[in-house]
């Protein structure tokens, strides 16, 4: 099931998308996470067309900043690895960091490009999930129970800040540039460990292309790991990490500009489209 945050009539809704969209009676996304899925037939309170809506992110307003994880696919390890200058050593344990997401937005809106604080503005298509039920020390086999569903993420980062500072928090927290849609697929369409196509084209040149089958944490290792350490609540969204052909790993670097269009996709799931302005 494809679950949406829209637009319509000048509202915020949130419904569930077929060849229709079916309207739910709940103020946002994360009341539905609270509610849970039983029963949803019920909280139908209309039916629209799919050309009466404007789709906004799944999640407009996370409560919690967004976890991420850094390095999680080999090929995007060793480009970034080559672009420090540095020789490639395989690490060890998972690279975890935080991103602010004051307003996440939709797909097919428009970015800024941050060119007053940044000169090296860059895509990253990552698969994220959602948590529908609080997780604290959980066994991976039982941590797929508890995933809401997943969704397509863009951690837009401004390379340059990131690097500049000790840690990532504030090169990958530009406002407005946490792209996440189109929709919430639920998890019970990917069950267990997803093994999906992901895809990013800039302005239709391909970029990014590989399986989350690549990731090195998968989900249930990452849930795991971060659920042992901390309660992980119910309305989480972790980004799992992006596989190479970010701007960065191009030689020269191949940066986002104004005027550009990242279509990022995710097998399963849909596509994610990102306008750079000015
Ligand atoms: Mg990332």
């Amino acid at each position: 099931m494809k679950l949406a945050s829209f637009e319509y009539n000048g509202r915020v809704h949130v419904g569930i998308i077929e060849d229709k969209v079916h309207v739910l009676d709940v103020p946002d996304m994360q009341a539905l996470i609270e509610r849970g899925l039983r029963d949803l037939e019920s909280m139908i309170i209309k039916t629209l067309e799919l050309e009466e809506i404007r789709l906004l992110a799944p999640i407009i307003h996370p409560k919690q900043d967004i976890i991420c994880l850094g390095m999680n696919y080999l090929d995007h390890e060793k480009e970034s690895a080559a672009f420090d200058g540095k020789t490639f050593e395989k690490k060890s344990d998972n690279v975890y960091f935080s991103k602010r997401v004051n307003r996440a937005p939709g797909t097919g809106e428009t970015i800024p490009s941050h060119r007053d604080i940044t000169k090296a503005l860059d895509y990253e298509v990552e698969l994220a999930l959602i948590l529908g039920e609080d997780l604290y020390k959980a066994k991976k086999e039982e941590c797929y129970q508890a995933i809401f569903g997943y969704t397509i993420l863009n951690d837009i980062t401004g390379r340059d800040i990131q690097r500049r500072h000790l840690q990532f928090y504030a090169g990958k927290s530009l406002e407005d540039s946490c792209p996440m849609g189109p929709w919430i697929v639920t998890a019970d369409e990917l069950p267990g460990e997803p093994d999906l196509q992901v895809r990013t084209f800039v302005n239709g040149e391909l970029r990014q292309e590989s399986r989350t089958s690549m990731l090195l944490a998968n989900v249930g290792d990452i849930l795991e790991e971060l659920s042992a350490y901390m309660v992980l609540k119910k309305g989480t969204i972790i980004a799992t990490g992006t596989p190479a052909g970010v701007g960065m790993g191009f030689t020269p670097p191949k940066y986002l500009q104004p005027g550009d269009e990242v279509r990022c996709d995710i097998e399963g799931i849909g596509e994610l489209v990102t306008l750079i302005g000015e």
